[in-house]
């Protein structure tokens, strides 16, 4: 459904402080071969994401929104991560910090694109 890259806090506390790159695929097209993960959400949000990780070594492999009908997959979860090709466009760059580049000629949204 989406390639891009997420500056939200959210993902910067996930990532050590870059941007998240993530692929969206419909939930339909998501599953795990293998294991089940433990999942975590915020209790002071009034719509907050389920994230799951690896209940074994803690890497964060997917975000499941509430807003949205898609499974949020980590690119660095991959067994590929070279598949991901490149991000098609930039989200919530309102959090942008300063040490942060957006690549040249890439769709940037403030937070996300109108639907
Ligand atoms: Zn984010």
């Amino acid at each position: 459904m989406l390639k891009a890259q997420c500056r939200c806090r959210e993902c910067q506390y996930i990532t050590g402080g870059s941007p998240n790159m993530f692929i969206a695929m419909p939930i339909d097209g998501f599953s795990y071969t293998l294991g089940t993960p433990k999942q975590f959400k915020r209790s002071d949000l009034e719509r907050p994401v389920t994230r799951e990780f690896c209940a074994d070594c803690g890497t964060h492999l997917v975000t499941r929104p509430q807003s949205f009908a898609g499974v949020i997959v980590k690119v660095g979860t991959l067994d590929d991560p070279s598949l991901f090709g490149s991000p098609k466009m930039a989200i919530y760059a309102i959090d942008k910090q300063p040490f942060h580049t957006i690549p040249d000629g890439l769709p940037t949204f403030e937070r996300l694109p109108k639907r």
